[in-house]
């Protein structure tokens, strides 16, 4: 499996367009050691011809453009097989609408995430102006699904339900209504033949000891990076939920990701989906170098990893 990192910041981007944080302020003026990153995009695939797209980022057209393997080989042509949506989050659907272009395209979804993203928004009939232009597969939050390119299955993934509620902008009627497992889901994707296993988990608000075992049995972790302190986003908006209550754990801290991951052996452990103010987005900062000597990496745009 080959995996590669378009997008590795959470939403708003690094910097992001309204945010005189620390971070963006000394980054814009580059006076900060880090690199700028577009919003989380991963892509994936085991031939290099066909590549999924796990969610689909607003960042989508300039991280294709910046990745010749996804650029169309003929007229009217791309390499991207299909899309997963793990959740109906603004920041991982808004880039489906810049797939509009009469593209056929399929995409994995459960039926509640369907139905919040397709008819709760009219702007998503751009991807139904013709039968089968986007082909929606029904996923089950509990039970392994294929993700199959020119009709031939090739990853197997596993949806792991993380147990948050549905995104802020659903109606809170309807978002009462969805099974709550469907809402958020973490994926395990192996590669036919045990040949690799990614564990892809980029909102995590609860670490339990089940969700630490599929970790151990996985080559490499893509884990949440949002927020190193529960507290972070509110220091920039006060009116703002802790990192906890918008469904993140935070990385610091004796509850924190690095103190309840610390026992992870197998895996290459990499933070993504890091907010504009996460101080680890800093290479001279301390809350970087504890990432660091924890065993932790954190992800940049353009990483290519192969297992
Ligand atoms: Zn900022």
């Amino acid at each position: 499996m080959r995996i590669k990192i378009l997008g590795s910041a959470a939403g708003g981007g690094f910097p992001q367009w309204n945010c005189g944080c620390s971070n963006c302020s000394r980054l814009r003026r580059g006076e900060l050691n880090a690199v700028p990153r577009s919003q989380i995009q991963v892509s994936i695939t085991t031939d290099d011809q066909h590549w999924f797209l796990l969610n689909a980022s607003p960042d989508l057209r300039y991280q294709i453009e910046a990745t010749p393997e996804l650029h169309p080989r003929k007229l009217r042509d791309t390499p991207v097989a299909g899309v997963v949506l793990t959740t109906g989050d603004l920041d991982q659907v808004l880039g489906l609408l810049l797939m509009r272009e009469l593209q056929p395209i399929r995409i994995y979804a459960t039926e509640a995430v369907r139905t919040i993203v397709q008819h709760e928004n009219a702007f998503f009939n751009m991807l139904a102006q013709y039968d089968g232009q986007s082909r929606w597969k029904p996923i089950d939050a509990t039970a392994p699904f294929t993700l199959e390119a020119d009709g031939a299955p090739m990853l197997r993934c596993s949806p792991v339900p993380l147990g948050s509620g549905y995104p802020a902008w659903v109606p809170p009627a309807l978002a009462n209504r969805l099974p709550r497992e469907e809402a958020v889901l973490g994926l395990i994707i192996e590669e036919r033949g045990g040949k690799g296993k990614l564990g892809y988990f980029p909102a995590c608000g609860k670490i339990t000891p089940e969700l630490v075992e599929l970790m151990e049995g996985c080559d490499v972790v893509l884990f949440d990076g949002t927020f190193w302190e529960d507290r972070e986003l509110q220091r920039a908006e006060p009116s703002a939920r802790t990192a906890r209550q918008m469904g993140h754990v935070p990385q610091g801290g004796p509850e924190g990701t690095l103190a309840m991951l610390a026992g992870l052996r197998r895996p290459r452990k990499i933070l993504i989906h890091i907010n504009n103010t996460n101080p680890i987005l800093d290479r001279d900062s301390a809350e970087h170098r504890q990432v660091i000597e924890s065993g932790w990496e954190i992800a940049e745009d353009g990483w290519d990893i192969r297992l």
